[in-house]
C-alpha cells in the first residue's frame, strides 16, 4: 500500500517520501481512507505508531479537496488540532509543516506560557489549521480573536492526557463554539472509562482503531533495570552515562526539584546537561531541546509533563533515574527512543522506592524487564530480592518507605542520612 493507494495527492505523498516514510504504517493505512470519507476516528495508540501522519494527511487532503471544490483562494479556518501541552503543539505544528511542504496551507499554532500578541497577528492574517492548548484556545474564542465557527474537523490528540489535567470541561465548552462541525477525531494512548464517556458524548459512530496492549512497547526497545542504593543512583547515572558512552540520552525524573539536581550532579561529572520542566520559561525549554537535538548537550533531564510531544530523531538511550507515578508513563518515556523503525535501550534505575513500581509496570506490559547488577552498585540481598521478586515486601517495608525509607532509621550513619535528605527526600516529595 502507498500514500497515494490511500487517495492522498502526489504533494503530500511527496512530503512523506522526502521523510524517509516507505509505506504507511498501520494505524495509517487504517485510518486515513476512513477519515478522508469524514468519518470519525477513536484512535488508541501511543506516539511512535504514526498516529500524527495518520489524522494529519486526510485533514491536509481535505483542506486541498475544499479549495477546489470553491475555486476560491479564500483561508478559512475548518481544522482544529487541540493538544495537551504546548510541547505537543509545537510538534504537531512542526510535523504538519513538513507534511505540507507541497502545499500552500497556514498554520498557526497558540499555547499559553508566551506572548499572545503574535498568536492573534497570526490569525488575523487568517490561516487553515489552528493547533492549541485548551487554555489559550478558551482565552482567544473569550476575546473573539479566533473563528472557529468555520471548523468541521476537531482533534483532540493524547486526550487521556488532556481528561488527566482535568480539560474535559474546558473541552465541552470549546465544542459548543464549532456549530458546523463534521468529523471528530480523538488520540488516546488508553481507552479507560473517561475516554470511553467521552468518545460517546462527542462522536457519531466513529472507527475504532486500537493498537493492542502487546504492542503496548515496541519489540526494538531494550528493556534493562539496575538496582540500586537512593545514595548511589546519582554515581550510577553518570557512570552508565560515561562508560556506555551515551552520545545522546534523555533522562526522565519525576519531579522539577530532582531534575535540577541531576543536572546539577552530571555538570559536576563534567556531563553537559539541562533540563525541561514545569518552572522553565517556554524560551529556555524550547533552547534545551534544540541544543539536545544538534548535540551540543549531551543529557537532556526532563519530567513526565515536559517531554509530552518531544520527536528526537535517532535517540538510543532513555533512562528512567526513577520510575514514574503510573505505568503508562513509562511507556510514554520509553516511547522516545526506537521511533520509525529504529532500535534503542531503556534503562531504568530502581532504588528502594521503585523496586516495587516496577512490578506494577510489569504487570502492565505484561512482560518481565531483566534487574542487572552493575559492579560497584550492588545493593543488599533483601533489596536485590524484592526487586527479582524472590520476596515480597512486608508490610513493614512498606511502612518505612512512607516514613522516609531505610534513611528515615536514626540509627544509619548522619552521612548517609544527609546525603539522602537532600536526594532522596526532595527527590520524591515535590510536584511537576
Ligand atoms: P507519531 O506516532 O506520530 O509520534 O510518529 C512517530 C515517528 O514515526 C515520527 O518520527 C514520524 O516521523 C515517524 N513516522 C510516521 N509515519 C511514518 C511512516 N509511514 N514511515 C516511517 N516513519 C513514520
Amino acid at each position: 500500500m502507498t500514500f497515494r493507494q490511500l487517495g492522498l495527492c502526489p504533494e503530500i505523498a511527496k512530503a512523506c517520501e522526502d521523510k524517509g516514510y516507505k509505506a504507511p504504517t498501520k494505524i495509517q493505512e487504517d485510518s486515513i481512507v476512513h477519515l478522508l470519507r469524514k468519518r470519525d476516528l477513536l484512535a488508541i495508540a501511543q506516539t511512535g505508531t504514526g498516529k500524527t501522519a495518520a489524522f494529519v494527511l486526510p485533514l491536509l487532503q481535505d483542506i486541498e479537496n475544499q479549495r477546489k471544490e470553491q475555486d476560491n483562494d479564500n483561508v478559512i479556518l475548518t481544522k482544529l488540532i487541540i493538544a495537551p501541552t504546548r510541547e505537543l503543539v509545537l510538534q504537531l505544528e512542526k510535523s504538519i509543516e513538513s507534511y505540507a511542504k507541497y502545499l500552500d496551507i497556514k498554520i498557526c499554532s497558540v499555547y499559553g506560557g508566551a506572548n499572545i500578541k503574535p498568536q492573534i497577528k497570526k490569525l488575523e492574517s487568517r490561516v487553515h489549521i489552528v493547533i492549541a492548548t485548551t487554555g489559550r484556545l478558551m482565552d482567544l474564542i473569550r476575546k473573539e480573536k479566533i473563528n472557529v465557527t468555520k471548523v468541521d474537523a476537531l482533534v483532540l490528540d493524547e486526550a487521556d492526557s488532556m481528561l488527566d489535567m482535568g480539560f474535559v470541561a474546558d473541552i465541552q465548552d470549546i465544542l459548543k463554539s464549532l456549530t458546523i462541525l463534521q468529523q471528530t477525531i480523538l488520540c488516546s494512548a488508553t481507552l479507560g472509562p473517561n475516554i470511553k464517556k467521552l468518545s460517546g458524548q462527542i462522536m457519531i459512530n466513529p472507527k475504532v482503531i486500537e493498537i493492542k496492549s502487546n504492542d503496548r512497547v515496541n519489540d526494538r526497545i531494550e528493556q534493562v533495570a539496575y538496582p540500586v542504593t537512593l545514595v548511589k543512583k546519582l554515581e550510577m547515572l553518570s557512570f552508565l552515562i560515561g562508560t556506555k558512552n551515551m552520545k545522546q540520552v534523555l533522562v526522565f525524573c519525576k519531579t522539577k526539584a530532582s531534575a535540577e539536581e541531576i543536572v546539577k550532579n552530571l555538570k559536576l561529572d563534567g556531563l553537559k546537561a539541562a533540563s525541561i520542566h514545569g518552572d522553565k520559561t517556554h524560551g529556555a525549554r524550547t533552547k534545551a531541546i534544540t541544543q539536545f537535538k544538534e548535540n551540543q548537550i549531551r543529557v537532556l533531564v526532563a519530567t513526565d509533563v515536559a517531554a509530552r510531544g518531544l520527536d528526537i530523531t535517532d535517540l538510543f538511550y532513555v533512562i528512567n533515574f526513577d520510575l514514574p507515578f503510573m505505568p503508562i508513563d513509562y511507556v510514554h518515556r520509553i516511547g522516545r527512543t526506537a521511533r520509525a523503525g529504529k532500535n534503542g535501550i531503556a534503562i531504568s534505575l530502581l532504588d528502594e522506592y521503585d523496586v516495587a513500581t516496577i512490578r506494577e509496570v510489569e504487570k502492565y506490559l505484561n512482560q518481565k524487564i531483566p534487574k542487572l547488577d552493575l559492579d560497584g552498585f550492588e545493593v543488599g540481598t533483601r533489596m536485590k530480592m524484592i526487586a527479582t521478586k524472590t520476596i515480597v515486601e512486608t508490610k513493614d517495608d512498606i511502612k518505612r518507605k512512607k516514613t522516609g525509607g531505610a534513611f528515615g532509621n536514626k540509627k544509619k550513619n548522619k552521612d548517609k542520612k544527609t546525603v539522602a535528605k537532600q536526594r532522596g527526600k526532595r527527590i520524591i516529595g515535590q510536584n511537576r
